[in-house]
This record gives structure tokens, sequence and C-alpha cells, in this order.
């Protein structure tokens, strides 16, 4: 399996994660990779990307369920991309070992995508 899309599953299940534990996403972005801030519930601003703590000086911080939507939405999307591809690459995957692989992937991606439409609806 390919390092940079386990990280990126991992990324956003993270985030997912954080939703379900009572952190709101704030419209800030962290400094150093740019990735939506959420706002903890002991009031830290946290990036799931960079998993760490983010201090930002500038003033401004609001919470917008606007952009928290767009967010969802466009890890829905970046989710549904992946399936598909997943699902081309088993239509011509010969090799059994890798079709388990992909299968793996793929109800890993589903069972994210799912909770992602969960939030969505709560
Ligand atoms: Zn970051």
């Amino acid at each position: 399996m390919p390092q940079p899309k386990t990280q990126n599953n991992q990324h956003i299940k993270k985030m997912a994660d954080l939703l379900r534990q009572g952190a709101t996403l704030t419209n800030l972005a962290c400094p150093a990779c740019h990735s939506p801030l959420f706002k903890l519930k002991s009031n830290d601003l946290w990036c799931a990307k960079c998993q760490k703590k983010v201090i930002v000086i500038k003033e401004g911080e609001e919470t917008a369920k606007a952009t928290s939507h767009m967010v969802l939405d466009t890890m829905e999307a970046t989710l549904l991309a992946k399936v598909q591809e997943i699902q081309s690459r088993m239509q011509q995957e010969k090799n059994i070992e890798e079709i388990q692989k992909l299968g793996t992937t793929l109800s890993e991606l589903l069972e994210n995508l799912e909770k992602i439409r969960k939030i969505k609806r709560s």
C-alpha cells in the first residue's frame, strides 16, 4: 500500500474523530500545513495533520458552520474519488494478494465515508 494514501486516510480519520469528540472546526488555517484548525474543548487550537497545538497570533477566530460543511464536503469528495480509483484498479488487477489489499483499503475508505456522512447529518 503506498504511504501517502494511508497518511491521507489517517488524517481524514483524525479530523472526523476530533469532530465527534466535540471539537469545532475554525476558519483558521495551520501556519505550517494550511489544514483547517480545530478548536478543542480546552479552547486550544489543534492541527489534525501536524498533530500539535497551534498558536495563532492573528485574532478573528470564529467558528463557521459553512466552513465546517465545506471541509466535510471536500473530504467526502476526496474519499469518493479514491473509492472509484480503487474500484477500477481492482477490475484490472490479476494478482489475488493485490486484490485483497485493495479490498481492505476500499472498506476503510467506505468506513470513513460513512463517518463523514454521519457527522454531516448530526
Ligand atoms: Zn498543520
